[in-house]
């Protein structure tokens, strides 16, 4: 089978309101991102990221456009697939600003927990959290609570809990915002390393002047359209 985009956007459009006082907040945006890929996304306030994420995360329709995830339609002009809360479960992964784990829940059980609520058995899903968290070099907190880590260590938990149901996409929006330097760039290591190692594509919404330079392909949006731009791709290490 030929290898399908990620991410695959064309035409979409998004307004909020009507008549009037209607909002063009998305005006035609086209987009396809690989497996495999780490791809940038950033542009002004008020330029349509936040509601871009969201279409992408199905979390809000679109009002025109297409989008497909690993092949599969999600929107087709004005047609949205059933079962979009199933979709974001198995197809998407969110990593935000904060970690937002759940503070009375081991680091093993914040990682099992979406691989279980979709129906994975209770050890494998924790067998599959370990690997992760081994991956990213946290196995040892692994059955310490949230509090008892760093901030550094509590972003690596949630990036280990956006990858547990294998999503072929993962949307991280400002993930280095609070971080300096040195961990900003440890959390692109982390991102790029997983991108390649469970093929998932990773888009990130960012300013962050640290990182912009790693990326070897960047959507800038303004006035909300997208414009396609080769990035540095400098490397991490
Ligand atoms: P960004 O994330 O780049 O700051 P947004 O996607 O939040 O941009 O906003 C894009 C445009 O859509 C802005 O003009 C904003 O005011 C408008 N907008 C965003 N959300 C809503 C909403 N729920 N209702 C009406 N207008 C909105």
């Amino acid at each position: 089978m030929a290898l399908q985009p990620a991410i695959e956007v064309s035409g979409l459009r998004k307004r909020y309101g009507e008549g009037a006082t209607a909002v063009d907040a998305l005006k035609g945006v086209d987009m396809v991102v690989w497996p495999g890929e780490v791809v940038g996304l950033i542009g002004p306030s008020g330029s349509g990221k936040s509601t871009l994420l969201k279409c992408l995360g199905a979390v809000t329709d679109p009002t025109a456009g297409r989008m497909a995830l690993g092949g599969q339609t999600i929107f087709d002009e004005g047609w949205t697939i059933r079962d979009l809360r199933a979709l974001r479960r198995d197809k998407i992964g969110f990593v935000f600003q904060a970690p937002y784990l759940i503070p009375f829940l081991d680091v093993t059980d914040n990682v099992a927990l979406l691989p279980m609520l979709a129906g994975v058995p209770n050890a494998q899903a924790r067998q599959r959290a370990l690997e992760l968290l081994t991956a990213l070099d946290v196995q040892h907190r692994a059955t310490a609570k949230p509090a008892q880590l760093s901030g550094g260590e509590q972003q690596r938990v949630a990036i280990a809990r956006a990858l547990a149901n294998r999503p072929p996409v993962i949307l991280a929006d400002e993930p280095t915002a609070p971080l300096d330097s040195e961990r900003a760039l440890a959390v692109v290591r982390i991102l790029n390393q997983m991108a390649r190692q469970y093929q998932a594509a990773i888009i990130v919404v960012t300013h962050d002047e640290k990182i912009i330079p790693t990326f070897k392909r960047i959507y800038h949006i303004r006035d909300g359209r997208t414009y396609e731009e080769a990035g540095e791709g400098r490397p991490i290490d």
